[in-house]
């Protein structure tokens, strides 16, 4: 059978990744020479192969002739394909444009369509989605923008969203990321520390977004890092050990947010002797950090409490403690406060904030997003042609319970899974059951779901 020598096995191009060498684990665009294979399936760039050159020549006949596999031709387990493992395969930088990008500069959608789209997956957060479909086009115009030598500057649309735990940050840049099909990578900034401490260095967020553009560093250079829980790096209060996990990785991450070429990992969460590295440019990612700010909103109450005892007296001060949405008045003066340093701040341009779930707001979830829970469980129970209906009353006990757990939407499934784990046992069982409605009393444990059999129901439900 005719076999196509230009790829391996998987499909993939022979040459379509780096080369790296096996003993200074460089790359071969790094090493600015060719590398070349020697006997024993191990590649090597010039500068090790000089180097080897120079030992050899130190050496002994005698000596030389016991080095593994001189003479022996590659071994059985040094395919040449398999040197390096597949996490750690960089792809090579194609000389010549992307030719396929995922959109470009002519059907970046506009941001009412983008908008648009967030709105069959996000229930709410109008305010929040609108920001973010602004800030994510003006992003991408600006990656697609040609140079020009007017003298003006897009500056990066990095964001920084702030909203309680549970109130669907990770969702919405996930969401977005998934429809715009570039590359994502969710980092927690509680596992980043200063380089050369125990955790994870700065650079990882990157390792991971390689990973996800599935070592294509150009792919990987137009996509999106979301960190989770910034605001656990505030600057500490009264510190008076060595900060590594605070300030100094707002301070690493600067260079990160604004822009720069920096070395990269691959395939590990750390650098050392053993690991590739590669070069990207951070200058078109666009960086999302996130947070839930829990001491915020006192921070935020305060200002504007001193504010308004100056001007319209002490019966509007009470007034913000019944303010749901508390946190779309932040200025950054507050964050500063919170702990967060101003270069830091500076370099997150826009804002974001998410208002606080209520009970109506997670019914809503429950029930209206394209993909919502609910429509999976009846999906589910369709396919044994069993028609599933919450009551009104039963989504309403839903989400209350899940008010009371603290962790907002995500609360919901957990409780969901619980209610619906004897139904989605019991209904297979009996092939005449035809409608099964869950009532409020059945989530309160007061009583049972409503179940109909076949032969009840009218011939054509809709
Ligand atoms: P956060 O990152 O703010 O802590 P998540 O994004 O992880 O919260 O939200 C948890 C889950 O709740 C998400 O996976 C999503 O299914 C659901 N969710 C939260 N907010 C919304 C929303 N506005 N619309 C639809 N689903 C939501």
């Amino acid at each position: 059978m005719a076999q196509d020598t230009d790829r391996n096995e998987n499909g993939e191009k022979r040459d379509e990744y780096e080369k790296i060498c096996s003993i200074c684990h460089r790359t071969e665009s790094q090493c600015g020479g060719k590398i070349i294979e020697i006997p024993g399936g191990l590649w090597v760039c010039p500068d090790c192969l000089s180097n080897a050159f120079r030992q050899f020549g130190n050496m002994n006949p005698e000596a030389l002739s016991k080095m593994p596999f001189m003479g022996m031709g590659m071994p059985p387990f040094m395919d040449p394909e398999e040197k390096t493992p597949k996490a750690q395969r960089i792809k090579k930088k194609s000389e010549e444009p992307e030719v396929k990008p995922a959109f470009d500069i002519k059907n970046i959608p506009a941001p009412h369509k983008l908008k648009g789209m967030l709105d069959e997956y996000v229930v709410g957060q109008e305010k929040a989605k609108k920001a973010m479909s602004v800030a994510v086009y003006n992003h991408y115009k600006r990656v697609f923008a040609e140079p020009s030598d007017d003298g003006v500057e897009i500056e990066k649309s990095n964001m920084l969203m702030i909203g309680p735990t549970g109130s669907g940050k990770t969702f919405l840049v996930r969401t977005m990321a998934r429809l715009l099909d570039v590359p994502l990578a969710i980092a927690d900034a509680t596992s980043l520390t200063e380089a050369g401490y125990i955790g994870d260095d700065i650079e990882s967020v990157l390792t991971k977004l390689l990973a996800a553009a599935e070592n294509d560093v150009e792919k990987a250079e137009r996509g999106i890092v979301f960190i989770d829980e910034i605001d656990k790096i505030a600057k500490k209060k009264n510190n008076y050990s060595r900060d590594v996990s605070g300030e100094s990785v707002q301070q690493e991450l600067l260079k990160l947010l604004e822009g720069s070429i920096v070395e990269v990992p691959v395939g590990a969460n750390s650098k050392n002797g053993m690991v590739p590295m590669t070069s990207m440019d951070t200058s078109n990612i666009l960086f999302i950090c996130g947070g839930a700010f829990p001491d915020l909103i006192e921070i935020i109450k305060e200002r504007l409490r001193k504010k308004s005892s100056m001007g319209f007296g002490a019966e509007l001060k009470d007034h913000y403690d019944e303010d749901r949405n508390i946190l779309s008045h932040v200025e950054l003066e507050d964050l500063r406060k919170f702990g967060m340093i101003p270069e830091f701040l500076g370099r997150l341009p826009i804002l974001v904030t998410l208002e606080t779930l209520n009970s109506d707001f997670l019914v809503r979830i429950l029930k209206e997003p394209k993909n919502a829970i609910l429509k999976q469980y009846e999906k589910l129970l369709a396919m044994d042609e069993v028609q599933l209906v919450f009551e009104d009353e039963a989504l309403r006990a839903i989400a209350d319970r899940a008010m009371g757990k603290d962790t907002g939407a995500r609360a919901l499934r957990a409780i969901l899974e619980e209610i619906m784990l004897d139904i989605m046992y019991e209904v297979p069982k009996d092939p005449n059951i035809g409608r099964v409605t869950i009532t409020r009393e059945y989530i309160e444990h007061t009583g049972g779901p409503r179940i109909e059999m076949r032969g009840a129901l009218p011939a054509a439900t809709d």
